[in-house]
């Protein structure tokens, strides 16, 4: 793994760390580390997989869960559908008709903003709380929330208000659209590692039991669920390159990370900050491809 991610870490030169908000732009373009969990709670990493940075998009699968448990998957599916839009995962892509429940899914904003509204909870705040809770059980270990980047979120969050109120005007949101939102906000500044994105990737693969112990978290249906939107829309608009080149289901945020799903061998984190135009790490996508490459791990 050490030798795959020394020949891939050069990749990073052809991207760029966010930088649509301030406080990301402070990211280490060449940092690159990787952490895989098989199901049986065998460890490896290489690299800079101690660095912590924010979850970002990354959460976008763990809001469905929550919203999923919560709720179940019909209601879950009635609220927000599960196809691909093949447009930026910030996108106003919809004229005020087509602007329905299923032309959005759970992995672009305004699906996510959606699952912050149907998490259960008497305040926005036990509603995020119940959050960090779940992603601490599914990441195996403490974590915390990076309060600079969740200002920094909440202060630049013009694009993410438009896609709210754009749900809210049309009947698709319910709740208060600034509480809600602030919800969004904290809930993609939640601090991980490549440890606890593989943590998190390893319980998805081992359908929804922790890895090592087997204890059960959620219902090994919505690990189906979960991961099919992963392999579906789990990166962007590049989700159908990724199935090509990589063949499993896996989530990417801003902040540099991916979490990746071997489906019943093992979950895989990447932390790479340097992005590609869709908003992908440039150089973990490759790390992910080359270990695909020599393990097989694509599900094709
Ligand atoms: N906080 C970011 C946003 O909502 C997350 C984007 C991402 O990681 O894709 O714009």
């Amino acid at each position: 793994m050490e030798r795959l991610l020394e020949e891939c870490r050069p990749a990073a030169g052809q991207g760029k760390v966010a930088d649509y908000i301030p406080e990301l732009s402070k990211g280490d373009p060449e940092a690159l580390g990787i952490y895989v969990i098989g199901s049986e709670g065998k460890r490896s990493w290489a690299g800079d997989c101690r660095q912590v940075f924010t979850i970002q998009s990354v959460v976008k699968p763990i809001l469905l869960l929550q919203a999923l448990m919560d709720n179940g998957a019909e209601f879950v599916m009635s609220r927000v559908g599960v196809e691909a839009t093949g447009k930026p995962f910030d996108a106003i892509n919809f004229s005020d008709q087509s602007l329905d429940s299923g032309n959005i899914n759970p992995m672009v904003n305004m699906g996510a903003i959606v699952m912050c509204s149907l998490i259960h909870g008497r305040s926005y705040d036990e509603r995020f709380q119940r959050l960090l809770e779940l992603t601490r059980r599914l990441a195996g270990g403490e974590i915390g929330v990076d309060q600079a980047v969740y200002r920094s979120e909440k202060s630049h969050g013009s694009k993410n208000r438009a896609l709210a109120y754009l749900l809210k005007s049309n009947g698709l949101l319910d709740g208060d659209v600034e509480e809600v939102l602030d919800c969004y906000f904290r809930a993609c500044s939640i601090q991980v590692d490549c440890r606890a994105l593989a943590h998190i990737g390893a319980v998805l693969s081992n359908r929804g039991r922790l890895p090592a112990s087997n204890e059960r978290i959620f219902p090994a249906a919505m690990s189906r669920y979960v991961n099919a939107i992963l392999m579906t829309c789990g990166m962007y608009d590049g989700s159908g390159e990724f199935a090509l080149r990589v063949g499993v289901p896996a989530k990417s945020g801003v902040g540099g990370g991916i979490m990746a799903v071997v489906p019943t061998r093992m979950g895989i984190g990447i932390f790479g900050p340097a992005l590609d135009r869709k908003g992908n790490s440039v150089a973990g996508i490759r790390l992910l491809e080359r270990l695909s490459a020599e393990l097989h791990l694509s599900i094709f």
